[in-house]
């Protein structure tokens, strides 16, 4: 795994040329909704049952290929911050998609999504896209929040909408291949017209900065 270092520096990441994209994407929610268990599940295909611990974690990175392009993912995971609501702005600086997380067995998890959702509006670049994600859907005995309820809340956020499961693996890949699919349909919009929240970066990500794409004629 890449440490922090080395994103923030850009040591590594820039003399690594071999892709066409790079997207930061941050995984947030309540603890204990799976966060790091989805991380784990899409990046490394694992699942370890007892808590898993957060400590230290700073960010996977996997490359994937959509459209002809590969595009390389660096996935952020809250180290155990949340449980305090105090993730920095730093941490959404950058960032071009969110999986906002809540488990469909907690309620208070679900209430909480709205917060979250202010949170990625204050903090992070205007056209940055964002995914709601109802985890555990494996333990349909003990859900409380219905698929319903989930997808509404999405549709009044303006925000797509999946239930997955990093247990038995329903819809990970597919959480994080949408996810990139927006991430392209707005950058090639936003570039069709010339929108300067992206050319002219006021509040997006620094054209120079390692972590945006190394090209900006997205095609994808
Ligand atoms: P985080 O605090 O959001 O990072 O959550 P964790 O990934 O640490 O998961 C919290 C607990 O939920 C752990 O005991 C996991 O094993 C469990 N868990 C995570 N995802 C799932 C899932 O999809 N289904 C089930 N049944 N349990 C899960
Ligand atoms: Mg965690």
């Amino acid at each position: 795994m890449a440490s922090a270092t080395d994103a923030r520096y850009g040591q590594k990441e820039t003399s690594d040329q071999n892709f066409d994209y790079m997207f930061k994407i941050l995984i947030i929610g309540n603890s204990s909704v799976g966060k790091t268990s989805f991380l784990f599940r899409y990046a490394d295909d694992s699942f370890t049952p007892a808590f898993v611990s957060t400590v230290g974690i700073d960010f996977k990175v996997k490359t994937i290929y959509r459209n002809d392009k590969r595009i390389k993912l660096q996935i952020w995971d809250t180290a155990g911050q949340e449980r305090y609501r105090t993730i920095t702005t730093a941490y959404y600086r950058g960032a071009m998609g969110f999986i906002l997380m809540y488990d469909i067995t907690n309620e208070e998890s679900f209430n909480a999504v709205q917060d979250w959702s202010t949170q990625i509006k204050t903090y992070s670049w205007d056209n940055a896209q964002v995914l709601l994600v109802g985890n555990k859907c494996d333990m349909e005995d003990e859900r409380v929040v219905s698929s319903e309820r989930g997808r509404q809340l999405a549709d009044h956020l303006g925000f797509e909408f999946f239930e997955a499961s990093a247990k038995d693996n329903i819809n990970v890949k597919q959480t994080f291949e949408r996810l990139v699919d927006v991430i392209c349909e707005k950058m090639s919009e936003s570039l069709d017209t010339a929108d300067p929240a992206v050319t002219g970066a006021k509040q997006g990500p620094q054209l120079t900065d390692q972590q945006t794409p190394p090209h900006q004629d997205c095609a994808c």
